[in-house]
């Protein structure tokens, strides 16, 4: 018998359009997806009609498939010798649990491929004209979560004294919805309060919202609907403006707006 192979693949941040090719062509030939919670029916129908589709994936506290069944699926799917698609949100490598299914397949030795994706702090930057690197204001990007697998490590925090830097984009996935404790941790990292943040629902899909602060505004943030992921940085400088007089030109229907100083 033909022997399997798992396609741990990323499925980008929302939008179809931005799945990778090979993405697309492992869909259109898998046996059997995979699939997390967060991936949208746009592109789960992008699956061939051989497919069968499983949401192996958990949210809000809901129960879905444990990683250890999660695994157990894929080993067993392999060894039928199907073409297993395993699509994750975003990048597969990027809070995506990635390593601990690696582990998995290796000690069952299951030939398996990464396929990276379009990660949502990427997306979400793009989407409001931010360069997360602009050298003028930033030297590096770093990509924190606000839950830091606690559940593995109890006493994990994030160490803002070494991260929180003013030349650093912050980047923070599940961010939580309490930025009252970002401010004061970014505050008492020796961060200024004027520093721009920017949180970002949905990003990339219809259904985007965002909403601009700065480290002093973290804790009156709206709730807006998860995903979300918040920015920090001086690389978002400008980037309010701009978003705001892109709104307002699609609101009055202009294709560009400019704004004169008379
Ligand atoms: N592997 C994914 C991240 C999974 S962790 C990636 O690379 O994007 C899940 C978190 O990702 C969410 O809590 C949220 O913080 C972020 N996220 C995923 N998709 C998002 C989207 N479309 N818009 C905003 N945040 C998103």
């Amino acid at each position: 018998m033909r022997e399997g192979k798992i396609y741990l693949v990323g499925a980008g941040p929302g939008d179809p359009e931005l799945l990778t090719v090979k993405a697309q062509r492992l869909l259109r030939q898998a046996d059997l997806v995979l699939h997390d919670d967060l991936v949208p029916s746009a592109i789960l129908s992008l699956a061939g009609s051989q497919a069968t589709a499983v949401n192996v994936g958990k949210r809000c506290g809901a129960k879905g498939a444990t990683q250890d069944e999660i695994n157990a699926r894929m080993i067993e799917a392999a060894r039928r010798g199907l073409s297993v698609v395993r699509l994750k949100s975003g990048d597969p490598g990027i809070f995506g649990r990635l390593a601990e299914e690696i582990d998995a397949l290796e000690a069952a030795g299951i030939a398996y491929e990464i396929v990276p994706g379009i990660t949502a702090g990427i997306a979400a930057a793009a989407s409001l004209g931010v360069s997360l690197t602009d050298r003028r204001k930033a030297a590096r990007v770093v990509i924190v979560t606000g839950h830091q697998a606690r559940s593995i490590r109890p006493e994990a925090k994030i160490d803002w004294k070494n991260l929180a830097r003013e030349d650093a984009t912050l980047v923070v996935y599940m961010p939580g919805h309490e930025f009252g404790n970002f401010r004061r941790e970014l505050l008492e990292a020796g961060l200024s309060s004027d520093i721009p943040a920017v949180i970002v629902s949905r990003a990339s899909t219809p259904e985007q919202q965002h909403q601009f602060t700065t480290i002093a505004g973290l804790p009156d943030l709206p709730r807006l609907e998860s995903p979300a992921i918040l920015l920090i940085g001086r690389s978002l400088e400008g980037a309010h403006q701009r978003t705001t007089l892109e709104q307002l030109a699609r609101a009055v229907g202009c294709a560009e707006l400019t704004l004169s100083a008379d």
